[in-house]
Parts: C-alpha cells; sequence; structure tokens
C-alpha cells in the first residue's frame, strides 16, 4: 500500500489525507475486522508529519485460560520522515559520533510513502505480550486444566481450605477412608 507524494512534494505546506480499509495478510495474525487507516500527511519542508490513527480488532489467545478472543486496537500514529536527503558523515577509526534525532527518522522517497511498515510496526508494537481475555481471567488449574472462570475444580476448591484446619481435615479424610 502506498500513499503518492508527488502533489504533497510541490509545496510546503501543503497537507494530504488519506484513508483505507483492509485486511492485512500475517502468517501469525488473525484480523476479526479490517484494519482501519486515517492519516493526514503535512510537508514541512525538509520532512513530512504523518499523523493520525488505526483501528481494528484482532484473534488473541489468553495466556491464562488459553481462549481466543477478540483484541481490540485503537493506535495513536505519528511519525516524521525525512524527504530522501541523505545523511552523510565522515567517521575516522576510533571516533566517537554523536546521534542527532534525525539518524532516526525515516526516509522518505518523493514519489511514494510505502505504508506496510509503519501499519505492521504499530499493530505489533501495541499487542500485549501477555494478553488477558478479561482482566480478571482466573486462568486454568495447574493440576487438572479446568478453566476456573467456567467452574472451580476439586483441587482449587481443596487448595483453598485454611492450613489451620488441615489435620483435621486429613483425620477426618483417614477416618472415612476406613
Ligand atoms: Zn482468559
Ligand atoms: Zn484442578
Amino acid at each position: 500500500m502506498e500513499i503518492y507524494l508527488a502533489d504533497l512534494y510541490s509545496e510546503v505546506g501543503k497537507e494530504l489525507f488519506f484513508e483505507e480499509e483492509f485486511i492485512p495478510q500475517y502468517e501469525d495474525l488473525f484480523f476479526v475486522t479490517p484494519v482501519h487507516i486515517k492519516l493526514k500527511l503535512v510537508n514541512l519542508g525538509r520532512e513530512v508529519l504523518v499523523k493520525g490513527s488505526l483501528r481494528t480488532k484482532l484473534k488473541l489467545i489468553c495466556s491464562r485460560c488459553l481462549k481466543e478472543f477478540p483484541y481490540e486496537l485503537n493506535i495513536r500514529i505519528q511519525e516524521v520522515y525525512l524527504w530522501d536527503i541523505p545523511i552523510q558523515r565522515n567517521i575516522g577509526p576510533g571516533e566517537i559520533i554523536e546521534l542527532t534525532k534525525e539518524d532516526f527518522k525515516f526516509v522518505l522517497e518523493k514519489e511514494s510513502l510505502f505504508l506496510d511498515p509503519l501499519v505492521e510496526d504499530n499493530i505489533r508494537l501495541n499487542i500485549p505480550v501477555k494478553p488477558l481475555c478479561r482482566p480478571d481471567c482466573k486462568g486454568l488449574c495447574p493440576v487438572c486444566g479446568q478453566d476456573l472462570n467456567l467452574e472451580e475444580c476439586e483441587c482449587s476448591k481443596k487448595a483453598k481450605i485454611d492450613p489451620r484446619w488441615e489435620p483435621l481435615m486429613k483425620f477426618l479424610n483417614e477416618k472415612g477412608g476406613k
């Protein structure tokens, strides 16, 4: 996906609006709704300001109960691109160089802005490392694997018994077993 910049390039201060809906094809991510991207580009002279938003819904797997759930992404985008002015530097051996802000900006061709990396980076950086289907997900019982959101299992009930009662419980169990 590309935005053509010839018109934007023609004049400093010029603005360009871009809106698109599409479903990205990434092997490891499943989109429930298309990605909706809305951008405003401003020609700042040497740079282009790219500002806007990205909205979509993904299918993620809860890190506690292992169930799939829809996760909504609502991302603010703000990047500064540099027109294709190469950053030149003469570095001697062993010389220490100081990086300036400009070293971290994306370099842009006059003809077009290729959007795919911007879209993919923003999506991936905003997916939680440990997704949760809900903040209070109880997860699975480590002993029997029961989904504790649905029902408590016998082992999780036992684990909750006040330790002070344990000798009595043991006594009763032994008595009952004979
Ligand atoms: Zn969960
Ligand atoms: Zn259990």
